[in-house]
């Protein structure tokens, strides 16, 4: 009995330490030829950072307690984590230390620390200053020495050879523009992928994708522009890759869509807004807000349901609101799209509102159902962005539909994903504001009105476009609805809404003057 579990132990041990050495990456150090330990996570490679020292014959220090190990090189220190995807590089000649993120964290495997080799490469590259090249279809890593030009060359034509033949790239292309606003990217993609998922770390714009893989010559194509220095290239396998793009200081905040028509990935990368704002302090003090009263002339809006006119309570409304704002705030300056019932092209609309430097654009309007009097009422406020519910979209398309009445309806035809990215990428600038203000009005509305809110939403407006400011739209209530008609219509109503309206307006001057203030 005892002879033949001995026998079954021995065998099972011979198993696993010979399915244990199958387990090796050739490692070529310029002409000599080596071996490292490796273990395959979910399609990806990690290696073992002991033998990484062994091989490259660092000094190394292991603690135990900690789960950290650091190699010793004659310029650099790496300490890796157990478990962790941070890893920091001590530079000897100033003692600085900077510390790296991995997108997955390494593996901690009968007390030694596994990191992903793909994404350690660079970072091995940099301490121990040389060139890898990791093949992860041969398992072969080749390592060379940085100086040699000849073998840069060579190793050029080999980036094409770390990847499967059969890997085929759907991102194929990139182009990268400089707006006013900040950088723009395109990647063009030979089919719909999704939106890859997109972090910030040490100013590095982390992109991962699921389900596509990059070709890597894009990298080449990339000269620094705008807000990007660098991008680089990882295809992890078969479905996932990553790009990197190092960003230069004063970007603010990052956004990622696809256009559906061309299947185009855009990212856009926008600047600090207030970067100058000490040169031109008066050019961003609360002194103008614009009021548009949706609609207007041949263009009723839409009609109640005992009959009331839109574009009537909408001029009612912003009227009583100017007249507030005119009489209790002097110093600053009420510009109307309209003051009377005249019909006022949407683009027109917003280059009134810029020309007047408008800080805040407010345009009022009223919902309404198809069914008249459902029962559906109540008060929302919308800000501008490309992300669209169907909800959004449907009264979004309403209300844009007023280009029916325009001389030239063909303006507003390019509004494409990618136009509508640029458009709104001035908007997110000025986003937080806008949202700010959407925030005070609907909580001093749900005190103070009479109609029940619906709260704060987003959709594409083209009347919302045209204005570079914070700038929201308001659907006051629902002329579909026989009690939000009645309180709409009435001088009460109306007058309640723009008293709403101006205390938001207040609260929101304290709150921009503290933000600009601060910058
Ligand atoms: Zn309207």
């Amino acid at each position: 009995m005892k002879k033949f579990f001995l026998f079954v132990f021995l065998i099972s041990f011979i198993q696993i330490s010979f399915a244990q050495r199958l387990l090796k990456i050739t490692v070529q150090i310029d002409s000599s030829k080596k071996e490292l330990s490796y273990i395959n996570r979910n399609g990806i490679d990690y290696i073992s950072v002991n033998e990484i020292a062994d091989l490259f014959s660092a000094g190394k220090y292991y603690n135990q307690e900690a789960e950290k190990i650091e190699l010793k090189f004659p310029k650099f220190n790496i300490k890796f984590t157990a478990k962790n995807p941070f890893l920091t590089i001590q530079n000897k000649s100033d003692n600085s230390v900077e510390s790296f993120q991995l997108p997955i964290s390494t593996l901690f495997i009968k007390n030694e620390i596994f990191t992903p080799l793909n994404y350690s490469i660079e970072y091995f590259s940099k301490v121990i200053e040389k060139k890898f090249e990791y093949d992860s279809s041969t398992k072969n890593l080749v390592v060379t020495s940085k100086s040699s030009v000849r073998n840069q060359r060579e190793d050029s034509v080999n980036v094409k050879k770390e990847f499967k033949p059969n890997l085929s790239f759907v991102i194929n292309d990139i182009k990268i523009e400089e707006k006013a606003n900040g950088t723009l990217i395109k990647l063009s993609c030979s089919k719909s992928i999704r939106k890859p998922r997109s972090s910030i770390s040490n100013e590095i714009l982390y992109l991962f994708f699921s389900d596509a893989n990059i070709d890597p010559d894009l990298e080449k194509r990339v000269e620094p522009i705008g807000l990007v220095k660098s991008v680089s290239v990882k295809n992890i396998n078969e479905k996932n890759s990553q790009l990197e793009i190092s960003l230069k200081t004063g970007y603010s905040t990052v956004e990622t869509i696809q256009d559906k028509e061309t299947k185009e990935i855009l990212i856009t990368i926008h600047n600090k807004l207030f970067s100058n704002i000490e040169e031109n302090k008066a050019k961003w003090n609360f002194d103008c807000v614009v009021i548009d009263a949706g609609h207007g002339g041949k263009d009723p809006g839409t009609i109640g349901v005992s009959g009331t006119r839109e574009k009537d309570v909408n001029l009612g409304i912003a009227l009583k609101l100017g007249r507030l704002i005119e009489k209790n705030l002097p110093q600053i300056k009420v510009v109307y799209t309209r003051k009377t019932d005249e019909f006022i092209e949407l683009y027109k609309r917003g280059k009134i509102a810029n020309e007047a430097g408008g800080k805040l654009f407010i345009s009022i309007h009223c919902n309404s159902t198809e069914k008249k009097d459902n029962g559906y009422r109540g008060f929302e406020v919308y800000l501008l962005r490309p992300g669209r519910t169907k909800e959004a979209i449907r009264i979004a398309e309403f209300e844009n539909s007023v280009i029916k009445y325009e001389d030239d309806p063909n303006r507003y035809e390019k509004l494409t994903d990618e136009n509508f990215i640029l458009v709104s990428m001035a908007h997110s600038q000025f986003m937080r504001f806008s949202e700010t203000f959407s925030d005070l009005l609907n909580q001093t509305w749900k005190n103070s009105v009479d109609i029940p809110s619906l709260g704060i939403k987003q959709a594409g407006f083209y009347v919302l476009v045209g204005a570079s400011m914070p700038s929201v739209l308001i659907e006051t209530g629902f002329l579909s609805n026989r009690k939000d008609e009645a309180y709409l219509s009435s001088n009460k109503g109306q007058s309640e809404i723009a008293e709403t309206i101006f205390e938001s307006i207040l609260k929101y001057k304290e709150f921009y003057e503290k933000e600009i203030g601060k910058q």
